[in-house]
């Protein structure tokens, strides 16, 4: 074991401060940066935002309970209490239920929020029919029934939370299917939601799933923000029946290119990109791909990259795991 003296403590901590209600500190974790296709190495998307006394998840793709399991132990499963949803594809939505049901168990006392589009209730309330023996069971056992329930809020533009300190802003992206040819709108109802995240001097833009232009919202709302995190598909090369198929969605995802643009545009501090299609796409691909159009700082994020803001400092590095620690021995049972 390394040992550390008292001074590196301290210069760790300088250089990777905690999120306190009393500082300026916002911390986002890659949960998941990958998309439907099964990988073991980017799961589902999801990324948990703290900041002051907020845990909120923005979306919640397969696997997402397992990663905020690994990166805050119990102490993080039950303390998020509100999830943004971008919009109700399954891989940005499967893992709500965790969200919901195994943050109640093992210790949420307060409802969880969730907020999306046009939509969600519908999804929500589904899904709450579903679990209800569940809950009946659990409760008649002695599981306290506060924290079992659902605050759903169907959102589109504008400022959807503002509260001590922070401020939530959804705004519309376009991923709905288009016809090929004419570009034209299937006629299938609903939405995709992109959101805007700021704390105290920070914000953070999300991409939402999107075909992105040098016309999306995302210019208008990421202009000189602190994390621009995008979505990106890299077009698979050729003519095969399997590679058509995969460019299939390229309709509804952004390039590279596009997104390149978007960046050399909004000028973020910093450019992330996040639900990476196909899940095993380098980051050194990704980064020759886009720097003809983008010359800007740029990352690609990993499963459990951690990024934080603080002051003018953005610090990015991996989120150390919590391992494996008994529901016995957690915090969770001292409050
Ligand atoms: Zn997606
Ligand atoms: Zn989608």
């Amino acid at each position: 074991m390394v040992s550390m003296t008292l001074s590196m403590v301290a210069d760790a901590a300088a250089k990777n401060p905690v999120v306190s209600a009393d500082n300026d500190v916002m911390k986002l974790t890659f949960l998941g940066t990958g998309a439907p296709r099964p990988s073991t190495e980017r799961y589902g998307p999801s990324i948990l935002i703290e900041a002051g006394d907020h845990r909120i998840l923005v979306d919640a793709g397969p696997g997402m309970r397992e990663r905020l399991f690994e990166a805050g132990g119990f102490e993080a499963i039950s303390g998020v209490d509100h999830v943004l949803v971008t919009h109700l594809h399954f891989d940005h939505t499967v893992s709500i239920s965790s969200a919901w049901l195994s943050g109640w168990l093992f210790g949420r006392r307060v409802p969880l929020v969730v907020q999306g589009p046009s939509g969600i209730k519908s999804m929500m309330e589904h899904i709450q029919k579903a679990y209800q023996w569940d809950i009946d069971y659990r409760v008649m056992v002695g599981v306290p029934v506060e924290g079992s329930e659902l605050v759903v809020k169907e959102v589109s533009e504008g400022v959807i939370l503002e509260q001590q300190g922070l401020r939530i802003t959804a705004f519309q992206v376009e991923h709905m299917p288009v016809d090929l040819k004419t570009r034209e709108l299937l006629g299938l109802r609903g939405e995709t939601l992109g959101y805007r995240v700021d704390y105290k001097g920070h914000s953070v833009v999300f991409s939402g799933d999107t075909k992105t232009s040098t016309k999306s919202d995302i210019l208008k709302y990421g202009q000189g923000v602190d994390l621009l995190i995008h979505e990106v598909q890299v077009p698979s090369p050729g003519a095969t029946p399997e590679a058509n198929l995969a460019n299939v969605s390229l309709s509804v995802h952004s390039t590279p290119a596009e997104v390149g643009f978007v960046f050399a545009k909004s000028r973020p501090k910093m450019a992330i990109y996040s639900h990476i299609i196909p899940p095993g796409t380098t980051a050194e691909d990704l980064i020759k791909l886009t720097r003809p159009y983008y010359d800007g700082p740029l990352t690609v994020a990993h499963d459990f990259m951690e990024i934080t803001l603080s002051g003018d400092e953005i610090i990015i590095g991996d989120r150390e795991k919590q391992g494996d620690g008994k529901f016995e021995d957690s915090k969770v049972l001292d409050e």
